[in-house]
């Protein structure tokens, strides 16, 4: 028995590994968010596996069923949509639920694809040390996260959906010192990709180009 954490291409599907694709060729059964997401995936490389969608809040009977697998011996892997799984997605409450039951169970990681790592690589800001926010709170507590964001003395970065971006750079633009450098990279690995540097009394992104996914990162 062993439980795999498989990272996933965040869009462009050759950042697969070779290891990711003989782990989830392996396995018995593959828990993922959205079956139809890993259903495409899997059928693009001609992958035939048991999927079964796990959320983070997940009933217990689906994580009682995942620990009773693994009791009879079978290999699971984990996945997410894109990218690596707990990483702003779910995984670590059944990871944590699991070592609890199963103290001796090998969990394994399959590194790979993470959109906030692929944005800090080409930011050229110092990342010897820096520090992942996830997603900003959307109502409650915004203000505040971009408050200490200004206060923040690492290099920083966060996910942002495409609905609050403006939003955000104008927050960003409000809270934080002009001269703060910023690098917004969108839809990274893909056909789009565009990567906008700046500092924030002159970042901007076209009015068009508002839509994808985002990754922001600031300077320190
Ligand atoms: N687990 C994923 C990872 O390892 O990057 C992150 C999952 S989180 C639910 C999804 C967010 O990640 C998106 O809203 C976006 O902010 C960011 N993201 C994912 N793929 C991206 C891409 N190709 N380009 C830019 N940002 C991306």
């Amino acid at each position: 028995m062993t439980f795999y954490i498989v990272a996933m291409p965040i869009g462009n599907l050759k950042d697969i590994s070779e290891r990711a694709l003989e782990t989830l060729r392996s396995v018995n059964l593959i828990l993922c968010e959205d079956t139809r997401v890993t259903a495409k995936l899997l059928s693009h490389f001609d992958i035939q596996k048991p999927l079964q969608s796990y959320h983070q809040h997940s009933q217990l009977s689906k994580v009682a069923y995942v620990l009773e697998e693994l009791k009879k011996g079978k290999d699971i892997a984990l996945v997410s949509d894109a990218g690596t799984p707990g990483i702003s997605d779910p995984g670590n409450k059944l990871i944590e639920y699991l070592i609890g039951k199963l103290p001796g169970l090998k969990i394994v990681p399959i590194p790979g694809p993470c959109a906030a790592t692929a944005a800090l690589s080409v930011s050229g800001f110092p990342i010897d040390k820096f520090v992942f926010l996830g997603f900003p709170p959307h109502k409650k507590g915004r203000e505040k996260f971009f408050k200490e964001l200004a206060k923040e003395e690492k290099t920083a970065v966060f996910y942002e959906s495409p609905h609050r971006m403006e939003k955000c750079l104008n927050q960003l633009k409000e809270f934080l010192p002009a001269d703060r450098k910023i690098v917004i990279c969108r839809e990274l690995t893909k056909m789009f990709e565009t990567i906008y540097r700046g500092t924030m009394d002159n970042i901007t992104i076209p009015k068009n180009e508002i839509k994808g996914e985002f990754v922001v990162v600031l300077c320190r």
